[in-house]
């Protein structure tokens, strides 16, 4: 099949990117071609956010969004900051981290807005594949000339089963490679043509979200709460959301850098812990957990930003890694990437052009965004959980993010692990049940679903590191940081094992980031297989 233009991923930066190509289209009467592949089942079915949405890039993309429905429906009313010692909570001035401020934002489902957007997209005549996970990258004289989607039907031992269909090559004058955060392709993209020389390695952290819904009398709609402190120790700085959202839901969350040090922490324990402290169970009270998952999310910022234009195609939204960490958001800087990428390919497209996609970006509003953000995460990385705080309410208060000084963080995630013998175990108590849970009834939550007898789509470079590299020196962590309880070390007739349990698979990538050994290679399972979430 071939197109103009092909892009890869159906969140807020691909749909942006359609949309606003599409509109030109229709402005100036031309009828170049696009497509969008998404691996979900649907639009909306793998997106997984907080969410708090600053909606200037709606506002530039669909100006009458209002009118069109568009499901922003509980403006933020109240931001509440909260620093949590292990039996109290001591409330912070939520003035003194500005970035914190949600006034003009709304509470939403991410995935409903992106669901939202797919109809927009649509009605515009952009065509919508869902559930075609592009697995592979077309190269042609070192230029990208499009992708092609993954093959259904092939077993786990490699051989073809009834009903099988090759993947198709979707070939396209211009590829946008939206897939998100730590992308499949984009990730090859990167290396191939070296676009994060002279920067500094990406970082990331682990996000959990669950949706509850919860008592009429302890639900305020538009109730914003923030976290930071406690269960997770000062060296591991994490924070936590909880969203009160509309039908008397919250959002609630945890994000723990993947930078952390200790193998034996288990982010997805720590989440469960959060929860039952009393400032945050107080909400949930005579609630119910309704849905639950995890994604990883990218926060190296401006220092660890790629160059996100090769030949033949762009690199957009997080799979670049356009989210400002100091405000946990990166929905509007996705959103924009996408609009500036629908502008700029289609005049390319129209010989047109005269600025390059990355000066595009340089000249807008992402990009001092980023550049405000950019000693957050590094200070810390450097500082830890109470001193990086203190550091960080200066740059953001006083300077507005302008200190005169750029901090790096030059040490990839994976490499910040230390061997199990020099650290700390950490004993998580049995979840109640009622406030934490175990992995397996959370991932049930998830409605995660693959094709069982299928290639394994978490691939190991050398099968052997498991168990002879990680579980010595690492107490292979795989079992502890995969939120979906994917990985197992299992002993029998006194050998151990290493187990992928690879239908449990909530794709959120945290294996590709953090294995200390850098030996799992996430690829992309036969579509539509993964998590279908609901209003996440
Ligand atoms: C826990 C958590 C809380 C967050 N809270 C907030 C918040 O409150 N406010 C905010 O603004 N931001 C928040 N973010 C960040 C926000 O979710 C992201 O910045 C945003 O979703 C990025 O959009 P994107 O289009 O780049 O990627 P994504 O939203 O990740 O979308 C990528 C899409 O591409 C698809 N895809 C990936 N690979 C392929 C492939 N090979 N083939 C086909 N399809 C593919 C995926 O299935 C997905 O649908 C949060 C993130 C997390 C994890
Ligand atoms: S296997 Fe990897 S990508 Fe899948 S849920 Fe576990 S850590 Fe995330």
């Amino acid at each position: 099949m071939e197109y103009d233009v092909v892009i890869v991923g159906g969140g807020p930066s691909g749909l942006a990117a359609a949309i606003k190509f599409a509109q030109l289209n229709k402005e100036n009467n031309t009828d170049h071609s696009i497509c969008l592949l998404e691996k979900g089942s649907e639009i909306g079915a793998h997106i997984l956010s907080g969410n708090v949405f600053q909606p200037n890039a709606l506002d530039e993309l669909i100006p009458n969004w209002k009118e069109l429905d568009a499901p922003l429906n509980v403006p933020v009313k109240k931001d509440k900051l909260v620093f949590l010692l292990e039996k109290v909570g001591i409330p912070v001035p939520s003035f003194i981290m500005p970035p914190m401020n949600n006034h003009g934002n709304y509470v939403i489902s991410l995935g409903n807005l992106c669901r939202w957007l797919g109809e927009q997209a649509e009605q515009m005549g952009v065509e919508i594949f869902p559930g075609f996970p592009a697995s592979k990258i077309l190269i042609e004289d070192d230029k990208v000339v499009g992708v092609q989607t993954g093959d259904m039907g092939i077993s786990e031992s490699g051989d073809v089963k009834p009903g099988h269909e090759p993947g198709i090559e979707i070939r396209a004058k211009y590829t946008i490679l939206g897939e998100g955060c730590r992308g499949h392709l984009g990730k090859q993209v990167i290396q191939k043509f070296n676009l994060s020389d002279g920067k500094d390695p990406q970082h990331y952290g682990i996000g959990f979200k669950e949706v509850w819904k919860i008592k009429p009398e302890l639900h305020e709609e538009g109730l914003v709460v923030h976290t930071n402190g406690w269960p997770t120790p000062f060296d591991t700085p994490s924070g936590s959301y909880l969203y009160h959202g509309e039908n008397n839901e919250v959002y609630l969350g945890y994000v723990i850098p993947l930078d952390y040090k200790n193998p034996h922490l288990s982010p997805f324990d720590e989440f469960q812990k959060w929860k039952t402290h009393p400032s945050i169970k107080k909400y949930l009270k005579g609630g119910e957990r309704l849905t639950y998952g995890a994604r990883a999310l990218i926060k190296g910022g401006l220092q660890s930003l790629p160059k996100m234009e090769f030949p033949g195609g762009l690199i957009i939204g997080c799979n670049a890694g356009t989210l400002v960490f100091s405000k946990i958001k990166g929905s509007h800087t996705a959103m924009k990437s996408g609009e500036i990428a629908g502008q700029h390919i289609f005049e390319e497209l129209q010989d047109s052009s005269n600025e390059s996609y990355d000066s595009r970006i340089k000249n807008s509003w992402i990009y001092d965004e980023l550049y405000k953000s950019r000693n957050f995460g590094p200070f810390f990385h450097k500082y830890g959980a109470l001193i990086g705080a203190a550091f960080n309410a200066v740059d953001q208060l006083i300077f507005r993010g302008k200190l005169p000084f750029t901090l790096n963080h030059p040490t990839p995630d994976y490499a910040c692990l230390k061997k199990a013998d020099e650290m700390p175990k950490i004993e998580y108590s049995k979840p109640d049940g009622i406030y934490s849970f175990d992995k397996l009834s959370s991932v049930y939550l998830s409605n995660t679903n693959h094709e069982e007898d299928q290639p394994c789509h978490l691939q190991l470079k050398d099968s052997s590191i498991p168990i002879s590299v990680n579980l010595p020196l690492y107490d292979e962590p795989a079992q502890r940081y995969c939120p979906a309880g994917v990985y197992e070390v299992v002993e029998k007739d006194n050998e151990k094992k290493f187990v992928i349990n690879a239908q449990n698979c909530v794709h959120c990538k945290t294996c590709d980031i953090k294995d200390p050994s850098q030996n799992i290679n996430w690829v992309t399972p036969e579509g539509p297989g993964g998590p279908n979430y609901p209003n996440m």
